[in-house]
């Protein structure tokens, strides 16, 4: 599985009576924290004593899955690989999603584990679902990606609004990351979005026509990608100063 998966696979697993809360699960696991170059030995190491696995990889194509199949073929090992056959090509990976693939990928392959173990529980939700939408008789309307609750990025944006009603609108050039959900509501900050530390490039870009200073949002991961660079390169090139705030 995809390292960052590991979490939502345990909790289906224990949801199927098949893992325990630390995550000591009957079914052997491998989790690949570095999913490119995988290492065809720890592979093949991993799969010659199975019947079949189940690659868990969010996204399509399936990289990991067409990779592995290939390095087992080429080491002549006859596991049989499922992966987007009983998970679904497109979408979050959510621990009922997995669940399902999961029950059906046992089903399938491991007669001896049943997969009603957790009491049928994909069933329950099914029916819980249903009902649901039944007493409510309207879709329940989709909840927004949005920061985490107690997120130390909130106050910060909120202050920016703030700042903003008594200032006036300034340029806000956003990066990628957690802090993109400040475009959203009900902040609604950023004019743009630029990955990997070039947001701080392009309102470097923009700062000289703008009557107020310009602001440019970044996390961790795109200054240490990239983000000295442009912060540098605005110093040396335009009037903008740079200040940095940490949360
Ligand atoms: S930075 Fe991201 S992961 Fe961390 S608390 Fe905020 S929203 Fe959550």
């Amino acid at each position: 599985m995809q390292g960052g998966l590991f979490n939502s696979v345990v909790r289906a697993l224990q949801q199927l009576e098949l893992a325990d809360t630390y995550g000591e699960s009957c079914i052997p696991l491998a989790i690949l924290n570095v999913a490119y170059p995988l290492v065809p030995d720890e592979i093949t190491r991993f799969c010659a004593s199975k019947r079949s696995v189940l690659i868990v990889e969010e996204g399509q194509p399936a990289f990991l899955e067409q990779a592995i199949e290939s390095i087992l073929r080429k080491g002549d090992i006859q596991t049989v690989v499922f992966g987007k056959d009983v998970l679904p090509m497109a979408g979050e990976y959510v621990a009922e999603v997995l669940q399902k693939g999961i029950a059906t990928f046992l089903e399938n392959n491991a007669p001896g584990i049943t997969a009603d173990r957790g009491g049928g529980i994909v069933a329950r939700i099914d029916d819980l679902k249903s009902s649901a939408s039944t007493q409510l008789g309207a879709p329940v309307p989709p909840r927004p990606p949005t920061f985490c609750t107690g997120c130390p990025e909130r106050p910060v944006f909120t202050a920016i609004k703030f700042v903003q009603r008594e200032l006036g609108n300034v340029h806000i050039a956003a990066d990628i990351g957690c802090h993109t959900f400040s475009t959203l509501a009900p902040f609604n900050l950023g004019n743009s979005v630029l990955g990997y530390g070039l947001g701080l490039a392009s309102s470097a870009a923009v700062d000289p026509p703008m009557k107020r200073r310009t602001l440019s949002i970044m996390g961790d991961g795109g200054f240490w990608h990239k983000g000295p660079f442009p912060a540098v390169s605005r110093v040396l090139c335009s009037t903008g100063q740079i200040r940095f705030l940490s949360s």
